[in-house]
């Protein structure tokens, strides 16, 4: 009788035991899950930019060196554009900075719209955009530029008319891998210099490395 007695307690620990390890269980899971959502609500955080809602400069400058790293396996060509909004400074002091971060934010929407899903769009600083344009050769990246521009320039983005040229434009600068760089360093800068040479042009316009090198 003793001996079922307790046999009869140790199976009532174990009972008790068992059901402790399960509640327990059931916390760490809930304590996990609650973790991943953090991380990965951290993890978009730090490659967001807060005010257009696009990437980042640091996850583009990432995808960047994803995409020269896939090419080098697997070879074929992408293009890096650098936009930037002409006048901006002019729309800021003629419409108020919120005006000018309203202004950002309609524009990232519109080249979204514009854009393959395959694209990657960052805001690249203050006033700029970058795209990388996946699997594209130079001439058909061009014609995705012309084509962004020119939408640009007829969008009715509010106060658009208080422009110097009358119409909001961006300026835009191209570089093709792997003729016109083969780093990012090298892209960049090019894409840069070509940005600047629309810019020399009078803005509104698109220009390339290639053509840039070639003239
Ligand atoms: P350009 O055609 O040569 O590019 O002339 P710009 O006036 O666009 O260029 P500039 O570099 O003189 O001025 C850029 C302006 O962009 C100045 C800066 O205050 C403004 N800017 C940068 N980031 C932001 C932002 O987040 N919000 C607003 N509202 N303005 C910004
Ligand atoms: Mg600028
Ligand atoms: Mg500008």
């Amino acid at each position: 009788e003793r001996f079922n007695g307790m046999a009869a307690q140790i199976q009532g620990y174990t009972g008790g035991l068992r059901r402790l390890v399960e509640e327990r269980t059931e916390e760490l899971e809930s304590v996990n899950q609650r973790l991943r959502s953090a991380n990965t609500e951290l993890e978009r955080l730090a490659q967001t930019d807060p005010l257009t809602g696009l990437y980042n400069r640091r996850y583009f400058l990432e995808q960047l060196d994803v995409e020269i790293k896939r090419a080098g396996r697997n070879p074929h060509s992408f293009c890096l554009l650098i936009l930037d909004v002409d006048h901006f400074k002019n729309y800021n002091d003629q419409n108020g900075h919120p005006a000018g971060d309203a202004l950002l934010q309609h524009l990232a929407a519109v080249l979204e719209s514009n854009l393959r899903t395959t694209d990657i769009l960052c805001r690249y600083g203050g006033e700029e955009f970058a795209v990388l344009l996946l699997d594209t050769e130079l001439e058909e990246g061009n014609n995705t530029a012309n084509k962004i521009r020119e939408v640009i320039s007829i969008q009715p983005f509010d106060h658009a008319e208080k422009q110097p040229q009358g119409c909001l434009s961006v300026s835009i600068g191209i570089a093709a891998h792997p003729f016109d760089g083969e780093n990012s360093e090298e892209l960049i800068d090019h894409a840069d210099q070509a940005l600047y040479q629309s810019k020399a042009r009078g803005r509104n316009c698109v220009t390339s490395w290639t053509e840039m090198s070639v003239a």
